[in-house]
């Protein structure tokens, strides 16, 4: 009997061994590639085995965010066709705060953030100017629980969520919960205050298939 119980432990330790191995080939395939196999399989096994994978590339001197970056790709991924089939007026950009300028003289309004008022001094002013030009929302959270409360207000049809890995991994899935098909775009610098973005991805990202429309 212990002898049974001793075979199945083995078994199931070497499986495990077996997946994250795999994982981590198809992540690092998918990166040199810039082409994801089999994404629901590995969405299933980033998100169950966030944690140990993580560990697993620090212990090996290999960047953690790796993980983050690949599950955000397969996301947009598995989102694609059905946020591109939205209009452009029914998008919503969703931007956190911390994006902006320390002397940001933008008020916030209890129903749907904070209002910017362009001027200039953070990555922002350019990104309303050309949501304005494309017919997209824009709005600016000051918390990711705000963030719901923003798209419960503004019933958008898709959504361009920026936000670090963390927030974007639970956006995405609020928003997926919501039925509203996300594209993510992660920070390019974290922190509380002047943080900086992609901003040529995030406007790529916000017209996705205007294109070939
Ligand atoms: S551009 Fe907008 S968000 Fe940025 S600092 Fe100015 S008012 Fe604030």
């Amino acid at each position: 009997m212990l002898e049974a119980v001793g075979r199945i432990v083995i078994f199931l330790a070497l499986a495990f061994v077996v997946l994250i191995a795999l994982a981590l080939i198809v992540c690092a395939l998918a990166l040199h590639t810039k082409r994801i196999l089999f994404p629901n399989f590995l969405l299933f096994v980033t998100s169950v085995l966030y944690e140990p994978l993580r560990r697993l590339l620090s212990f090996f001197h290999v960047d953690p965010t790796l993980i983050d970056r690949v599950s955000i790709e397969i996301r947009n991924l598995l989102n694609y066709t059905e946020f591109s089939a939205t209009k452009m007026e029914e998008r919503v950009l969703l931007l956190p705060q911390c994006i902006r300028s320390t002397e940001c003289p933008a008020k916030l309004s209890p129903l749907d953030g904070i209002h910017c008022m362009e001027c200039g001094k953070c990555a922002i002013s350019e990104l309303s100017t050309i949501c304005k030009e494309l017919g997209i929302r824009m709005y600016i959270s000051p918390g990711g629980t705000f963030a719901g409360r923003i798209l419960m207000h503004s019933r958008p049809k898709a959504v361009i969520g920026v936000a670090c890995y963390p927030n974007l991994h639970e956006g995405m899935l609020n928003a997926k919960l919501m039925g509203v098909p996300a594209q993510g775009v992660p920070l390019t610098t974290t922190g509380c205050v002047n943080t900086t973005v992609d901003r040529e991805e995030i406007i790529r990202r916000c017209k996705l298939l205007q294109i070939s429309k």
